[in-house]
C-alpha cells in the first residue's frame, strides 16, 4: 500500500484541493458559502467547475454526475461526460458553474409518495457544497440535494441539512445565555456498520439471498454463535485482504475508516469511521456501503447489509453515534470540568431526554423497514421501545436534581444547578449498556436501532428536530429570565422531572422492561406499519413544519413512501417463498421420498425389513402435504392485499408475513429430514462456515 497520508482523500475534492487551486478570492467566498450556507455567485461558481474539472481529468476522469439520494434509501446519479464540441470537428473537456449548481434528472421514476405525477417528470438536483465532491469509478460525483419543479423537497439530504440549521440556530440561542457567541453548531455522526460476508458460490445458489437479501428458508446450523468465539475473534486471511482493501479504497475517498473488527455472528464484521459533521457522514456512509459491496465482489464474497440475513443467529444494525460540536470545537454534549459548563451540559442533556421523550415514535420511525423489524425486539438488538440510557452516575444527578437533594456522605444538602452551585459531575464512561436504544457514552449518544442497510439522514434529522425544538423552548422560557440561574434551575428541574418515564438502565432485552415500560407510558411500536401509523401525528406535524423541514405533503409522502415500501418487500418475499416451495423445496421433498420408497419396494423384495424407511416415507409425505397447504395459504394471503398505502402495509404485517412464516417453519424442519444431496440449496451450515 502506498502512504496513507498520501492516499487518505487523494479522491476528493476537498478544502486542501480547493486551497491549492482556486484563486483566494474564490477559496475565500466558498468557504463562506460552505460555513454560512450563504449563496454562491455565479462567477464564483464557474471558476470553482472549471478547477474541479481540470483536478479531476488530470486523473482520468471524463464523466461527471449529480449524486444525491432519492426516497428509495440508495444513492443515484445521471452520468454526463465533460466532452463539448469544438468548431474544429474536435472535442474540449467543460465543465461550467451552472452544471455544477443545478441537474435536471429524470426523476419520473423515483418513489416521491404522489408528491409529483410522472408526467411531470421534472425535478432538479442542486449542489451542496458543505459536502466534498469526489471520483468514484473515473466519475467526478458532485453531492446534492434532490427536489421536484415545484420545489417539493423528494431527497433526504435536503431536510438533513434543513435540520441541522434547525439544531444550530437553537443551539447558538441557548450559547448566549451561557455567555457564548458561536457562529455554528453542528451535529457530528460516527455510524458504526455492521455487514456480514458470505462465499460468492455459495450465494449464487440461494435465489433467496439474490432477490430479497435474506435466506427465506434454512434450518440452524449445529452451531451458530453460541460459544461467542467470533465476537472480537481473529480475522481470518481472506476477510482481512477484503478489509485491507476496504480501508484503501475508503480512505482515497476521504472516508476515515478507523476501526475494524469481527462482530458476534459467524461472517459478521464491524467497520468504524471517525465522526464528522450530520451530512457528510450520511454521505460518507452511503458511499462506504457502496464499496463495501463492490470490494467483496473482487475478493469472491458478497457483503450482505440486510438487517436479519440468516434466523438464529444476529441480525446487523448501524450505530448513529451523535453529538453536538461549536465552530470553536466545544463538544456541548461533554460534561465539562467546571459547575458552569456543568449547567450548560445538564441543559443540553435535558433537552435530548426531552426530545426522546417527546418523539419517541418519530426515532422509532426513522428505523423503521420490513428488515429492521426482525432485530428490534429480537433479542439480539435494542427492543422497539425507545429509552436513554445514562448511566448510573448521571441518573444519580438527575434524581438528586427532581427531588432536590442530594446524599452527601453523612449531611443531605440541597442541590441547585445555578451556574455557580453545582457540585463537578462524576462519570464512569467504562459502563456500558449494550441493550439500551440510546445510551449516553460519555460525550455523545448511540443510538442503536438503525438498520444496517439505512440511509442515516432519517434518524439524523429526528433527532436534530426534536432537539432543536427542545432547546428553542428552553431558549424562549430563558431569555426572558430576570435571574437566569434560578430561572434555569426551575427548568431543568421540571423538564427531567417530566421525562425521567425515558430513563431506562436495566435490560432492555427482558420481558420486565415490556411490562414496565408499559407502565411508564412509553411506546411499544412493534411493527413497521404501527411506527409509520403515527407519522403524521399532530405534534410531529408541527414539529417538521415550525421548523421547516417538512411541509404537511413532504411528510405525507413520506409516511405513504415507508408505507408503500415496506408492503413491496414483504409481498417479494412471499412471492420468492413460494416461487421456492412450489419449485424447489416440495418437489425435493417429493424426490427423496420417492427414492426412499423405492427402496422400501427393493429391500421387501428381498424379504429385508425397511420399517425405517417406510416411516421416514410417512412422515416426510405427510410434512409435505401439511407444506402444500401452507403454500396455498400464503398464496390467498398475497392475494387478498388491499389497496391503499396504509391498509396494504398493515395487512401485509399481519396476515402475508405470519403466512409466510407458518410456511417456513415446516420447510426447515423438512430440510432436517431429507437427503442432503436432494435439498435445492445451500444450507446454514454452508453459508455460514466457509473457509
Ligand atoms: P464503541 O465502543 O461503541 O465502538 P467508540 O468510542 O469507538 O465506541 O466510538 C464509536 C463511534 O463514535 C466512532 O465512530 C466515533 O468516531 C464516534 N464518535 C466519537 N465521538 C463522537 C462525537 N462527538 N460525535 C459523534 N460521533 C462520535
Ligand atoms: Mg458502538
Amino acid at each position: 500500500m502506498s502512504k496513507v497520508p498520501e492516499l487518505f482523500g487523494s479522491m476528493v475534492f476537498n478544502d486542501a484541493v480547493m486551497k491549492e487551486r482556486l484563486p483566494k478570492d474564490v477559496y475565500r467566498s466558498l468557504r463562506r458559502t460552505i460555513r454560512e450556507g450563504t449563496a454562491l455567485a455565479p462567477e464564483v461558481a464557474d471558476v470553482v467547475a472549471s478547477a474541479m474539472k481540470d483536478w479531476a481529468v488530470a486523473k482520468g476522469v471524463t464523466h461527471f454526475t449529480h449524486w444525491f439520494q432519492p426516497m428509495t434509501g440508495i444513492t443515484a446519479e445521471k452520468h454526463d461526460s465533460f466532452i463539448s464540441p469544438c468548431e474544429d470537428g474536435g472535442v474540449i473537456m467543460e465543465f461550467s458553474g451552472k452544471e455544477l449548481i443545478k441537474g435536471e434528472p429524470d426523476a419520473s421514476s423515483f418513489p416521491s409518495g404522489g408528491l409529483r405525477a410522472t408526467f411531470e417528470a421534472r425535478g432538479y438536483t442542486a449542489w451542496d457544497p458543505t459536502s466534498y465532491a469526489f471520483i468514484k469509478d473515473d466519475t467526478l460525483c458532485i453531492p446534492t440535494a434532490f427536489c421536484s419543479y415545484h420545489g417539493e423537497i423528494l431527497d433526504k439530504k435536503t431536510p438533513l441539512l434543513r435540520s441541522m440549521d434547525a439544531v444550530s440556530r437553537e443551539a447558538i440561542r441557548v450559547l448566549k445565555l451561557f455567555g457564548k457567541d458561536v457562529c455554528r453548531v453542528t451535529a457530528t455522526v460516527g455510524p458504526e456498520q455492521e455487514y456480514f460476508l458470505i462465499d460468492k458460490k455459495d450465494y449464487a445458489k440461494r435465489p433467496d439471498l439474490i432477490l430479497t437479501g435474506r435466506t427465506l428458508f434454512g434450518a440452524s446450523s449445529p452451531k451458530g454463535q453460541e460459544l461467542e468465539d467470533h465476537y472480537f475473534g481473529s480475522i481470518r486471511p481472506r476477510v482481512k485482504a477484503y478489509m485491507a482493501d476496504l480501508d484503501e479504497e475508503l480512505w482515497k475517498l476521504g472516508i476515515y475508516s478507523k476501526t475494524e473488527h469481527n462482530e458476534v455472528a459467524p461472517c459478521q464484521h464491524e467497520m468504524a469511521p471517525i465522526f464528522t459533521t450530520a451530512n457528510l457522514a450520511t454521505d460518507q456512509n452511503q458511499l462506504t456501503m457502496e464499496v463495501m459491496k463492490k470490494v467483496a465482489d473482487r475478493h469472491g464474497f458478497v457483503c450482505l447489509l440486510h438487517e436479519k440475513p440468516f434466523e438464529g443467529v444476529n441480525g446487523s444494525g448501524k450505530h448513529n453515534n451523535w453529538a453536538l460540536s461549536t465552530d470553536t470545537g466545544e463538544n456541548l454534549l461533554d460534561p465539562g470540568r467546571t459547575p458552569a459548563d456543568n449547567a450548560q451540559f445538564l441543559l443540553f442533556l435535558t433537552a435530548v431526554i426531552k426530545a426522546v421523550d417527546e418523539y419517541q415514535d418519530l426515532l422509532r420511525i426513522s428505523v423503521a423497514s420490513a428488515g429492521n423489524d426482525h432485530r428490534l425486539g429480537a433479542n439480539e438488538a435494542p427492543p422497539a421501545i425507545v429509552s436513554v440510557y445514562v448511566g448510573d452516575e448521571l441518573e444519580e444527578v438527575v434524581d438528586t436534581l427532581v427531588s432536590g437533594t442530594a446524599h452527601d456522605g453523612e449531611k443531605r444538602r440541597a442541590m441547585d444547578i445555578g451556574v455557580t452551585a453545582l457540585p463537578p459531575i462524576p462519570l464512569d464512561n467504562s459502563d456500558r449498556n449494550r441493550t439500551s436504544p440510546f445510551a449516553f457514552t460519555g460525550n455523545k449518544f448511540e443510538f442503536r436501532m438503525p438498520g444496517s442497510s439505512f440511509n442515516i439522514a432519517c434518524t439524523n434529522i429526528m433527532l436534530n428536530a426534536a432537539v432543536a425544538q427542545a432547546l428553542g423552548k428552553f431558549a424562549d422560557e430563558l431569555e426572558g429570565a430576570e435571574d437566569f440561574d434560578k430561572a434555569l434551575s426551575v427548568l431543568v428541574r421540571r423538564e427531567l422531572a417530566a421525562h425521567r418515564r425515558i430513563l431506562f438502565n436495566g435490560n432492555g432485552y427482558s420481558d420486565e422492561w415490556v411490562a414496565e415500560a408499559k407502565r411508564r407510558g412509553l411506546l411499544d411500536l412493534r411493527t413497521t406499519p404501527e411506527a409509520l401509523a403515527h407519522f403524521d401525528d399532530p405534534k410531529n406535524v408541527e414539529l417538521f413544519t415550525s421548523l421547516g423541514i417538512y411541509t404537511l405533503e413532504e411528510l405525507h409522502s413520506r409516511q405513504e413512501i415507508g408505507q408503500e415500501e415496506y408492503s413491496k418487500v414483504i409481498q417479494i418475499e412471499a412471492k420468492t417463498s413460494m416461487d421456492l416451495l412450489k419449485k424447489r423445496i416440495i418437489p425435493a421433498c417429493i424426490a427423496y421420498s420417492k427414492s426412499l420408497a423405492e427402496g422400501v419396494a427393493a429391500k421387501k423384495s428381498i424379504g429385508v425389513d425397511a420399517d425405517v424407511e417406510a416411516s421416514m416415507v410417512k412422515l416426510i409425505t405427510d410434512k409435505t402435504a401439511s407444506l402444500l397447504s401452507r403454500t396455498c395459504t400464503l398464496a390467498a394471503a398475497v392475494e387478498g392485499v388491499p389497496s391503499g398505502a396504509a391498509k396494504a402495509a398493515s395487512y401485509c404485517a399481519e396476515t402475508v408475513f405470519p403466512a409466510m412464516q407458518h410456511a417456513r417453519e415446516l420447510a426447515d424442519e423438512l430440510e432436517m429430514l431429507v437427503g442432503r444431496e436432494y435439498w435445492p440449496f445451500p444450507t446454514y451450515g454452508d453459508l455460514l462456515f466457509y473457509v
